[in-house]
């Protein structure tokens, strides 16, 4: 009986504990201490932390240079100097790599929504860092995220990169326009290709919309930026539909 009773209490006691000691973010058990402000492990807190890199506003490839030196907008990288990308501006959370990598992983393949909800704010605070600096981004009308062809969207059950945009559009009272921008042919997941057949396979998969687009400047965001032609070919066809300017934001980038 005292065994029992032993084992009921435990029983009781452990979703609480488990609640308390688990980090929303990994999921595994966060080392409390004193002072503990939220509920991420240190690992986790780390990589979901502002990260004050310099990296060049056009396709956000960190530079070594100061970060005051590219709070300049003329501080573009020599290859975006070279060959313009199709985009006004472009903002990156972090790089894509270690536990910011798990943790966009767990959210996309696993549905962790706990992780979602801390990755919003993440894209939405390296948005608001940045109209600082870049004060054109202000003039984003309307938020457009990478659309996911229907069938994946299907198999999946929800659009990452519209769901991460949710808290930024709404502190920027921006409306999310997926009618913006379709995809109107499948493509075998860009993550299975080389760099060059990636262009290729993403080639007239999207079309933009000039009813939502015309005239308007317009913020594409997705949650992975590897090569950069999935967000080039968008944004190609947002202008050709119309749109005055196109920037981007991404959660990461490769
Ligand atoms: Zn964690
Ligand atoms: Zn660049």
């Amino acid at each position: 009986m005292i065994h029992r009773g032993l084992a009921l209490l435990q029983g009781l006691a452990r979703p609480f504990m488990l609640d308390e000691a688990r980090c929303a973010g990994c999921g595994l058990v966060a080392q409390a201490g004193p002072g503990r402000q939220s509920s991420l492990c240190p690992d986790c807190r780390l990589a979901l932390a502002p990260q004050e890199v310099a990296a060049c506003p056009g396709c956000g490839q960190r530079q070594d240079a100061q970060p005051e030196v590219l709070q300049q907008p003329s501080a573009l990288c020599a290859a975006c100097r070279q060959s313009p990308r199709p985009w006004g501006r472009l903002v990156s959370f972090g790089a894509y790599e270690g536990r910011l990598r798990e943790l966009i992983l767990a959210y996309k393949f696993q549905g962790r929504l706990g992780v979602g909800r801390q990755l919003q704010e993440c894209l939405a605070s390296a948005f608001e860092r940045q109209a600082h600096v870049f004060p054109e981004l202000a003039a984003c009308e309307l938020v457009v995220p990478v659309p996911l062809h229907v069938r994946r969207l299907a198999w999946r059950g929800f659009n990452q990169s519209r769901e991460l945009a949710k808290l930024l559009a709404r502190r920027r009272g921006l409306p999310i326009r997926q009618e913006a921008l379709m995809r109107v042919r499948r493509t075998v997941p860009q993550m299975e290709l080389g760099r060059s057949e990636r262009a290729e396979n993403i080639r007239g998969a999207f079309a933009g919309a000039p009813k939502f687009l015309a005239g308007r400047t317009a913020l594409l965001v997705d949650d992975i930026m590897t090569t950069g032609s999935t967000l080039e070919e968008c944004s190609r066809m947002m202008r050709a539909a119309g749109a005055a300017q196109v920037h981007v934001l991404v959660l990461a980038r490769a």
